[in-house]
């Protein structure tokens, strides 16, 4: 495995490759085993995998944590390397003539959710996806469905705009007590870990309430009631059509629904989503 961190050095280094399939594995390091999931699938599906790490700040917003953010580099060149990873994509700055004044800007499916509380944040994720792409010029990216809407942005990124990169989603990996596995889960002290699980708490609570025939009305009610009593500061809870992003306001055959949470444990911004299905029998009833 090489490390590289020159952009002409790693395009001279995959330029040898001209027979071989090639994945990216976009990440901001402080990897863990859901990162580790993406190199396993991207390996399964291509000779060569890079996998970059980069703290992009052109998706931070100003009060958010890119100075704090963990990069504990030496782990991660580890962890690449037990998982047979060929180059790790490690650049210093992908701006380097400053602020771009060229960028790539999402419309309806970044409104909602994160991109509501989060300005500006997915226009910096997709510029620098892009970015990565025109480097690495791969044939397949692997993303997780942990940033769902990030995914589903990508996926249109590259349909709207032809580009010939095949997008690979992956499952979310989670702790052993359902918390998704995230890089700012190592913000949280004692407390702040037990109460973080009860976000994914919330998400099968509405599963329950939906089974039990509730509309929507009462699925998220369930669910915001969960989040109120273990006094965790919610900033948004929606069931939304997985495809649009947009809210939906009942469950039917036509749609597939999803259900997107965002919680502040402490002062960590957490996220996590889980689909919806509709009421399988007829004997329960919403309480
Ligand atoms: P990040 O380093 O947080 O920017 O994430 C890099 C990639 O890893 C993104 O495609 C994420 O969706 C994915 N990822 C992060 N956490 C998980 C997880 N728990 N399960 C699956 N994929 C994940």
């Amino acid at each position: 495995m090489k490390v590289i961190t020159s952009i002409a050095e790693l395009q001279h280094a995959l330029g040898s490759f001209d027979k071989e399939q090639i994945a990216l594995v976009p990440t901001m390091g402080c990897l863990h085993e859901g990162h580790v999931s993406l190199m396993r699938k991207a390996k399964r599906l291509a000779d060569i995998v890079v996998v970059s790490i980069y703290v992009n700040p052109l998706q931070f917003g100003e009060n958010e944590d890119l100075d704090t953010y963990p990069r504990p580099f030496d782990d991660d060149v580890l962890l690449c390397q037990d998982e047979g990873v060929d180059f790790i994509f490690h650049p210093e700055n992908l701006y380097p003539h400053g602020a771009p004044q060229v960028t790539l800007h999402v419309d309806d499916l970044s409104q909602h959710l994160c991109g509501s509380s989060r300005q500006g944040h997915f226009d910096g994720m997709l510029t620098v996806v892009n970015i990565l792409f025109n480097i690495v010029r791969p044939h397949l990216a692997v993303f997780g469905e942990k940033d769902f809407q990030q995914l589903s942005i990508i996926q249109r990124m590259v349909a709207d705009l032809h580009m010939p990169i095949e997008i690979i989603g992956a499952d979310i990996v989670r702790e052993h007590d359902g918390l998704a596995k995230s890089s700012r889960n190592r913000y949280l002290n004692d407390v702040e870990r037990t109460q973080a699980k009860e976000i994914v708490a919330a998400l099968h609570i509405m599963q329950d309430a939906a089974e039990q025939g509730c509309d929507i009305q009462g699925i998220l009610s369930a669910g915001k009631a969960h989040v109120t009593q273990q006094k965790i500061n919610l900033d948004y809870l929606e069931v939304c059509d997985e495809h649009s992003l947009q809210p939906i306001t009942a469950l039917s055959d036509k749609v597939t629904a999803r259900i997107f949470i965002a919680a502040f444990i402490g002062t960590t911004r957490l996220i996590d989503n889980k689909p919806l299905f509709a009421k399988k029998t007829e004997e329960t009833s919403c309480v």
